[in-house]
């Protein structure tokens, strides 16, 4: 029998990624296909430009609809350090120069905040995921979870900027929680859950 349910194209190469939306359609009882950019080799590689992470997380995902002609989704991340305005924020994967080198970005986000105090070492993860048709309707959800920066990496799960963030009313860094821990409280989590009903009308498909 072929199977029935709608498509939808996730905008990266990251499986952690699929694997986890996989996990939150499944939970909210939303039965689609999902399929990656792996299934679309010669998908166009989208400049992050925008000034934001929604406009990053639509640029992405217009991209890719247009590309594939089916529905798709595409997030965009970052960290938001108070006592540095909000920097990294979208620049966060490319902070340290070299797109994607977690440790280089780390140790110069530690560094940037070294005579920061205690009581200023505010910050927040933050998540856009956007949804967009080859019609052209886009709908966008965001997520983030609050904490601080603490002053040397603890934890080895996660990546990026998980072993110095520390949630608000945690004891443990996000890179010391499970996979599933983390996702509970997520900025990814929260937008890519926000994201579900939107999915759900758009698709015409019935969820909980
Ligand atoms: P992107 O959304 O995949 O482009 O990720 C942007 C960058 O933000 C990553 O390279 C990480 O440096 C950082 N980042 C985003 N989400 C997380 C997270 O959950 N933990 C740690 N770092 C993150």
């Amino acid at each position: 029998m072929s199977d029935q349910r709608p498509r939808i194209v996730l905008a990266t190469r990251n499986a952690g990624k699929l694997i986890e939306l996989d996990r939150i359609l499944l939970a909210s009882a939303v039965r689609v296909r999902l399929l990656t950019l792996g299934q679309f080799p010669d998908a166009p590689d989208v400049a992050e430009t925008g000034a934001t992470f929604a406009e990053n997380a639509m640029l992405k995902a217009r991209a890719v609809a247009e590309f594939t002609g089916l529905a798709a989704v595409a997030d965009d991340s970052g960290i938001c350090v108070d006592a540095l305005n909000g920097m990294p924020g979208v620049l966060s994967a490319r902070w340290a120069g070299r797109h994607g080198n977690d440790a280089a970005n780390l140790r110069l986000l530690l560094d940037q905040v070294a005579d920061v105090p205690d009581g200023r070492r505010g910050a927040h993860f933050a998540c856009a995921a956007a949804l967009a048709l080859p019609a052209g309707e886009v709908a966008v959800s965001e997520g983030k979870v609050t904490g601080r920066i603490i002053r040397e990496p603890r934890g080895t799960g996660g990546f990026g900027y998980d072993p110095i963030f520390l949630p608000e009313g945690e004891t443990r860094t996000t890179a010391e929680m499970s996979a599933h821990e983390k996702d509970a409280i997520s900025h990814r989590g929260r937008a890519f859950r926000g994201l579900v009903c939107d999915i759900a009308r758009l698709l015409q498909i019935s969820g909980s």
